[in-house]
């Protein structure tokens, strides 16, 4: 086996989607890791809840040995063993996001050597982390169309700071991922909104669906409420985006003391951006695809100027692999991230 690679976790954006994409790549590469200054750029800095559990669920997937993994943790070693899929139940024990423990251990397991089953519990709608829905309505076909295998399914909605949400994932492997080419999004064929209120009141969801008719152009064909009981206190609202290749979700998710209207505005300001740039490839899409697009050794995307999260996630993957991603701008809101195939 190789040295172990040490990655610097305070680099570029400094959270923990270096430690996930790491994790990642470690299993599929068999690539031993030091990682340190784990999350320097967050308060509190190191492992939490959800990034541990990340840890522990690949060191459980791969027989991995592992050092430094407690809460806090800023320095980890990891050693993978060979990959063994399976059943297995991840518990993150508080909100943290499901849907980025899935960040980590997914993309290893769509190439392993048999189905696994995955049973994740915590958070499903977290603010800062991708909701239940955009895994499954954005993420998951543009991973179809690359030829994976898999299939996501909301089991019980979990709300930040409860958590209590149940995220299942079953992943038939497939020898080879195809490289993506993604470069136009074609007509958009429906934008739909949705407001879910989980223990509050139905008026916030009609006000921020209010919000959204006025300040989408064109408005929501479809607007829907959802009220959910027994799943904690929530709220969050979408704006789906469905065009002929490729949907994008944007979210708000509602806060004490900031009013619906301000939520549901600011979504507005996000969906508008996209609309406007004309683009396929939103913000958080464009960094969830990076990991993807290696394992595929190859492919390119048109997105809107790369956030932090994607020039991050790319240093992690060409740490990794003597391979190089090249970002030209085409137009003051086109950017074509690309990895050339290998
Ligand atoms: P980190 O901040 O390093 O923990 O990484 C957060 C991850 O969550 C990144 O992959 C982001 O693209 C993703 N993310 C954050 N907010 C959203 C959102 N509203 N929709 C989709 N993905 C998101």
């Amino acid at each position: 086996m190789k040295p172990p690679l040490r990655i610097d976790g305070s680099m570029g954006e400094g959270g923990g989607q270096i430690l996930r994409s790491a994790l990642a790549l470690s299993l599929h590469l068999q690539r031993p890791i030091h990682l340190i200054n784990i999350r320097a750029q967050r308060r509190p800095p190191g492992l939490r809840r959800q990034h541990l559990t990340c840890l522990l669920a690949a060191a459980e997937l791969s027989g991995a040995t592992l050092e430094g993994a407690q809460i806090g943790s800023q320095e980890i070693h990891f050693t993978p063993g060979p990959l063994r899929p399976g059943r297995y139940t991840f518990d993150i024990g508080t909100a943290g996001s499901t849907t980025l423990l899935l960040q980590a251990i997914l993309p290893p397991l769509l190439l392993a050597s048999g189905p696994s089953h995955l049973t994740l519990h915590g958070g499903t709608h977290n603010p800062q982390a991708p909701p239940f829905d955009f895994l499954g309505q954005v993420l998951l076909p543009q991973l179809q169309r690359m030829g994976a295998r898999v299939r996501l399914h909301l089991q019980r909605p979990g709300f930040y700071p409860r958590g209590g949400g149940i995220l299942a994932a079953e992943i038939e492997p497939v020898s080879r991922l195809h490289p993506l080419e993604l470069t136009e999004r074609g007509e958009i064929q429906e934008i739909a909104a949705q407001a879910v209120v989980a223990g509050l009141p139905r008026h916030i969801a009609e006000r921020e669906l209010k919000v959204l008719a006025e300040r989408l152009d064109p408005p929501p064909a479809r607007s829907e409420i959802v009220e959910l009981s027994e799943c904690g206190i929530g709220n969050i609202v979408t704006a789906t985006v469905r065009c002929r290749h490729v949907t994008e979700l944007f979210c708000g998710f509602g806060e004490r003391g900031v009013r619906a209207e301000k939520i549901a505005g600011a979504l507005a300001g996000e969906v508008r951006n996209y609309l406007d740039a004309q683009v396929p490839v939103g913000p958080h899409l464009a960094d969830q695809l990076l990991v993807p697009l290696a394992l595929a050794g190859g492919g390119r995307f048109i997105t809107l100027p790369p956030t932090r999260h994607t020039t991050t996630t790319i240093r992690v993957i060409e740490a990794f692999l003597p391979w190089k991603f090249s970002l030209e701008q085409q137009s003051p809101t086109h950017w074509q991230v690309g990895l050339p195939h290998q």
